[in-house]
């Protein structure tokens, strides 16, 4: 296997070592390509102290020796978890940890079902997501990528924003232009939320048109050589009201004073303050209804979350996203959000369409 992945493999038996392990099933597609290398979609990696096995079945045993040469391969028979237990209990481990909020309880079933209780199954859930929250420079380099990527769609996306166009064209116009530009799809469903709609942070594209003097929400994100981007971007169509222009300033201020605060040491729940600090002085803060930001990499919402109260320190090699926003209902919303990778000293702010207020 390559040396990135040896690596990633020594950090996590350590870890695995050090909560008294023999082996810890890693059950999330994201977690074992982190790992191996491996991009299919079924199966289980087994990483014990010493060595590593990828129980997988008939569809992906050719793809994981050329994705990931020299990694063991164990042939599932009919059930996965099943294989995957007598495969325990022939090693004699004892103590094998797992992640609980990623096992369904027929899973769980089967895994106990054949290690006949000679086998401890203890929750460890969250080790291999632990090891990702800090990119290493070739992560970085990919999540550059994606964030440019975003950028070049969000600017295109802008220029189509004309009176009469409907949400839902917008969010296809989002996608086919990702795909174009080499991205495998978009990082999750594109916001593209009208008027009153843009009060909703989580607006969902419908087939409503586009009409003059309303605020509009561009949220979307890239996926580019399997790492995600997340960006929004915040218009008008037309002549803002100049409470349009005080909220988007409010806003805009509130995210320069978060990612002013992301920085190696702070915890999460500072930056989440300066961000709601600012909104609170503009007497905006009620408005204000969900948090910060959180981590990005291969998935678009990983760890740490950038919310109120967090302890987590930040640490270089994170990348979180800073997206505060005003929710108005009836009148709109506004949010604006960036990438931001933790440098030993400062940040890197990956996302670089123009924040400037644009009404169109
Ligand atoms: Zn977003
Ligand atoms: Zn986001």
């Amino acid at each position: 296997m390559d040396n990135v992945y040896t690596r990633r493999i020594a950090h996590l038996q350590a870890g695995i070592r050090k909560q008294r392990l023999d082996s810890l099933l890693v059950t999330s597609p994201h977690d074992w390509y982190y790992l191996t290398g491996f991009t299919g979609e079924a199966g289980v990696l087994l990483v014990e102290a010493r060595g590593v096995t990828l129980i997988t079945d008939g569809r992906f045993t050719v793809q994981a020796k050329e994705e990931s040469p020299g990694l063991k391969v164990e042939l599932q028979r009919e059930c996965l978890y099943r294989t995957c237990g007598e495969l325990l209990k022939r090693r004699r481990r004892r103590r094998v940890g797992f992640d609980a909020g990623q096992l369904t309880v027929a899973q769980m079933g089967s895994l106990k079902k054949a290690t006949t209780g000679a086998v401890r199954l203890l929750d460890a859930g969250g080790m291999v997501l632990s090891l990702r929250t800090v990119k290493d420079a070739a992560e970085l380099a990919a999540m550059r990528k994606a964030a440019a990527l975003a950028d070049q769609v969000m600017q295109a996306a802008m220029r189509l924003l004309k009176p009469g166009v409907r949400e839902l064209e917008i969010a296809d116009e989002i996608e086919y232009r990702m795909r174009k530009r080499g991205a495998s799809g978009s990082a999750f469903e594109s916001i593209v939320a009208f008027g009153e709609r843009a009060a909703l942070p989580h607006a969902r594209p419908t087939a409503k048109r586009l009409k003059k003097g309303q605020l509009v929400v561009l949220d979307l994100g890239a996926i580019l050589d399997r790492y995600c981007s997340d960006i929004t971007r915040t218009v008008f169509v037309g002549t803002a009201p100049a409470k349009v222009r005080l909220w988007y300033h409010a806003v805009l201020e509130a995210q320069a004073a978060a990612i002013d605060a992301v920085a190696a040491g702070r915890t999460c729940g500072d930056v989440d303050a300066a961000a709601r600090g600012v909104l609170a002085a503009h007497r905006l803060d009620q408005y204000f209804v969900h948090s910060t930001g959180h981590g990005l990499g291969l998935e678009v919402h990983e760890n740490p979350r950038v919310a109120k109260g967090q302890k987590t320190l930040l640490a270089s090699g994170n990348v979180v996203t800073i997206e505060p926003g005003v929710y108005v209902p009836g009148v709109g919303g506004i949010r604006i959000e960036d990438d931001v990778a933790v440098h030993r000293s400062g940040n890197e702010v990956l996302t670089r369409a123009s924040r400037e207020f644009i009404e169109l």
